[in-house]
């Protein structure tokens, strides 16, 4: 197998909030292992920026713990960790104030490609963009990079969006979703817009529905707060969730280039159907023996916000017409599982006699544990004593066909910071198609915030409340198995 990866320039990376959970957690890993894995050229430099009065090597040595708690296996190459530590800096900053801006405009130099991380709260967004330019740092060629929460309905993100646009130009800004840098989303892509197998079947004549689970097991505690100012229709549905949708659901793009890609993707959310809200189940998880209950992580007796959501859409087009997508998602769940299922319609006949099993394709994707594809076919089961059929999953991961090494993908934040620093938008979302995502969820949000709908209680550990597997019973159809 010949490998093509595709050269990265010689750049200069400032993390601002260099110093928080997401730079320690995600971006220095992340880092480090391109590094060892020889994507980051020589000279290049990664700067953090952020609030706490430290010096460079201070800021190393934090790094260096980082990567020892979440560097995974590379966190032992010793040598490779000196190498990578001395490509570190790091200038105390005060995003809204003068302090360490001079400092920075020295050390980013204009000559290589600059990228600028915004991992800090959105509010501060507006203030790095403006003194980024006020101190003559950016050029017309950076990128900056923006985390979600982007916004928390149409008229924050028009907000946020008109900000950023105020000093950049959209070819400049990368909204980070990461579930678009998972190896299986893109995948995905290459399995339906690869093969001539999957496109003529991708439609409402031999699709019978498709449902999309983001499972997690952990509660809302330690973020509680925060959470109960969004809850899952905000924090997963409107960007996540909805990203996924529109892999699936978009038709094929011309090429895979950003802006051909973006379009289709926006096509598909404009086409959403408003969700009727028999359509929807909310749920709050209760307290069990590992936990309290949803209000009581939330410090609020009487909070309304859902843990939990599940829902029924349709897109209004000739492909999908007809067609359900179930989406679900929840914190507290039986395990942490996210697939997404485009479950094919029933044979009309069988020529097998006695065979009434109902046998499916089930094309599965799965984002995690174990990131992998499946297609379920219907076989003969082995051996003798008549035709009995069995339905087995169609591993199409193919790791072992591909070498020991190709199991041995980047994480989806390494790949996309990747992207940036090669100017490539395409697993970015774009400014319109955030808005569009609002203008879809803001209306079923604000429908329960007036209706002060109260959401069902379900057991923690469980798959969700008794009414999320009725929204499918209903239409004679199952969620499938969450299963760790
Ligand atoms: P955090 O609170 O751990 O860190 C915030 C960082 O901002 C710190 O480095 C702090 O020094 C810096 N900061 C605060 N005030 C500043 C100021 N006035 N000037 C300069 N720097 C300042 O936050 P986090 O969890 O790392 O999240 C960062 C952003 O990423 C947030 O927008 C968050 O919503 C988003 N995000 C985080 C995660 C995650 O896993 N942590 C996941 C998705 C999105």
């Amino acid at each position: 197998m010949v490998s093509r990866v595709i050269p990265v320039e010689t750049f200069d990376l400032v993390i601002f909030g260099g110093t928080g959970d997401l730079a320690r957690r995600k971006i220095l890993p992340g880092m480090f292992r391109r590094f060892l894995s020889g994507q980051m050229p020589q000279g290049s430099r990664i700067i953090g920026a952020a609030r706490s009065e430290m010096d460079s090597a201070a800021f190393r040595a934090m790094t260096a713990d980082a990567i020892a708690a979440f560097g995974g296996k590379e966190s032992h190459d010793k040598k490779g960790l000196k190498d990578f530590l001395q490509c570190i800096d790091y200038i105390a900053i005060d995003a809204k104030g003068d302090a360490g801006w001079a400092e920075l405009g020295a050390m980013v130099r204009q000559d290589v490609v600059q990228s600028f991380y915004f991992s800090v709260a959105p509010a501060f967004f507006g203030d790095l963009a403006e003194r980024l330019h006020r101190n003559k740092i950016a050029n017309a060629d950076s990128r900056i990079v923006v985390e979600k929460p982007f916004g928390r309905d149409l008229e924050s993100a028009r907000a946020l969006n008109a900000t950023l646009a105020a000093h950049f130009d959209e070819r400049q800004i990368y909204r980070i979703d990461h579930y678009l840098g998972k190896e299986t989303v893109q995948n995905l892509m290459a399995v339906r817009f690869g093969n001539m197998l999957f496109e003529p079947i991708w439609n409402n004549h031999y699709v019978d529905h498709i449902q999309i689970t983001v499972a997690e097991t952990v509660s809302v505690e330690g973020r509680g707060a925060y959470y109960d100012k969004s809850g899952a229709m905000r924090d997963m549905v409107q960007n996540h969730l909805m990203q996924l949708l529109c892999l699936i659901a978009m038709e094929p793009p011309s090429q895979f280039g950003a802006d051909e890609v973006r379009d289709e993707k926006l096509k598909v959310i404009r086409a959403l159907q408003p969700v009727e809200p028999q359509h929807i189940v909310r749920g709050q998880y209760d307290a069990d023996a590992l936990g309290p209950s949803y209000r009581e992580d939330a410090e609020n007796p009487r909070s309304l916000t859902e843990s939990f959501v599940a829902m029924k859409c349709h897109i209004a087009n000739w492909r999908w017409a007809g067609v359900p997508f179930y989406l679900r998602t929840g914190k507290r769940m039986k395990a942490r599982a996210s697939e997404i299922s485009v479950v094919f319609k029933d044979l009309g006949h069988t020529i097998f006699e006695g065979d009434e099993a109902r046998h499916r394709n089930i094309l599965s994707i799965r984002l995690q544990p174990n990131e992998g594809i499946d297609l379920q076919v219907t076989i003969k089961e082995p051996g003798p004593g008549g035709m009995r059929l069995v339905d087995v999953p169609l591993d199409m991961t193919f790791a072992d066909a591909l070498g020991p090494d190709a199991g041995d993908v980047p994480d989806a934040y390494e790949r996309l910071i990747m992207d940036v620093i090669r100017g490539n938008q395409t697993l970015f979302m774009r400014g319109d198609e955030v808005e569009a995502a609002w203008a879809w969820t803001d209306p079923l949000i604000q429908g329960w915030e007036e209706r002060e709908d109260v959401p069902k209680h379900y057991e923690a550990g469980s798959t969700g409340p008794e009414d999320a597997l009725m929204l499918m019973h209903r239409d004679g159809r199952k969620w499938r198995e969450i299963k760790a």
